[in-house]
C-alpha cells in the first residue's frame, strides 16, 4: 500500500485498478481473508480483507510493525541478463535487500534485450514487489538502467565507485569473495557471456577488486545470490 491509501490507523482503502485485479485474479482474495499489509516504505502488520468490489478493497488491520533494518549498501551493477533471468534476479536481489540496483549495457550483452517487456517500469516495479513481499520489507530498491554506459570506455566510471568499495566477479580471479561487508560497495555481475579481457582491464584500473566464486561458472541468477550471501 502507498501511505495515502491508509484511511486512519486501522483502516486501508486500495482503488488502483490493477492492483485490485492482481489481488483478485493473482492472490484470489476474498472478504474475510487474512492478509499480510505492507506500507511502501513503512511498517508492516497483519490486516483483513473486509470489502471487495470491481472499484475498491477495503482493509482493517491492527497496528503496523517496523520492517527488517536495511541490510550493507551495497549497489548491484548488474550487466543486463535475458529477460526471464533478469525478473528473477530482480526478485532475489531484492528479497535479499539490495537497495540499489543498475542495469548496465557490456560488449556481451545481447542488444534485444534491452527492447524487452520485461524492462517496462510497471513489470520492473512488480518484480521488485514479489521480492519485497518474501522477505516482507517495503522499502523498494531504485533500479537505474544503464544502457548507454560502458564500463571499459566511460569516464562515469570512477564517479560509479567514488567512496565505495569496488567488487568485479569474474571467474579465475586470484581473490575469493569477502564475506561479511562493513563497508559502502558496488558489486559488478557479467552477463551470460560474461565480462571481455578488455572490460575486466579497464574495471581493475579504475580501483575494483576482482573476485571469484570458486571453479564452478554460476548462471547470472545463482552467481547474484551466492556473491550477496557471502557479503552480507
Ligand atoms: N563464460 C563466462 C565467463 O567465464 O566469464 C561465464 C559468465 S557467468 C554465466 C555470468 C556472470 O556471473 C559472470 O560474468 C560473473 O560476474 C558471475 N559468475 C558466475 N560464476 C562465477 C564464479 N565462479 N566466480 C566469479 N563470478 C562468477
Amino acid at each position: 500500500l502507498s501511505p495515502d491509501e491508509i484511511q486512519h490507523d486501522r483502516l486501508a482503502c486500495l482503488r488502483d485498478p490493477r492492483r485490485l485485479r492482481h489481488l483478485k485474479e493473482v492472490h484470489r482474495a476474498r472478504v474475510g481473508d487474512s492478509l499480510t499489509l505492507g506500507v511502501a516504505g513503512g511498517g508492516i502488520g497483519r490486516g483483513e480483507l473486509t470489502l471487495l468490489s470491481d472499484d475498491e478493497a477495503r482493509f482493517t488491520f491492527d497496528g503496523l510493525d517496523t520492517p527488517p533494518p536495511p541490510p550493507l549498501p551495497v549497489h548491484l551493477v548488474l550487466a543486463l541478463p535475458r529477460p526471464r533471468m533478469l525478473a528473477r534476479s530482480l526478485e532475489h536481489v531484492t528479497a535479499m535487500g539490495v537497495k540499489q540496483i543498475t542495469l548496465l549495457h557490456t560488449r556481451r550483452v545481447e542488444k534485444s534485450y534491452w527492447q524487452s517487456p520485461e524492462l517496462d517500469p510497471t513489470k520492473i516495479h512488480d518484480h521488485l514487489v514479489l521480492g519485497l513481499e518474501q522477505a516482507r520489507d517495503t522499502q523498494l530498491p531504485e533500479v537505474h538502467l544503464a544502457k548507454g554506459f560502458r564500463p571499459f570506455a566511460d569516464e562515469r566510471l570512477p564517479t560509479l565507485l567514488e567512496g565505495r568499495r569496488g567488487l568485479m566477479a569474474h571467474p579465475g580471479m586470484a581473490q575469493a569473495c569477502p564475506t561479511g561487508l562493513s563497508e559502502p560497495t558496488v558489486l559488478l555481475v557479467g552477463p551470460e557471456g560474461g565480462f571481455i579481457p578488455h572490460e575486466v582491464e579497464r574495471l581493475l584500473a579504475a580501483g575494483c577488486e576482482g573476485i571469484h566464486l570458486g571453479p564452478r561458472i554460476l548462471r547470472v541468477e545463482t552467481a547474484v545470490v551466492a556473491l550477496l550471501a557471502r557479503l552480507f
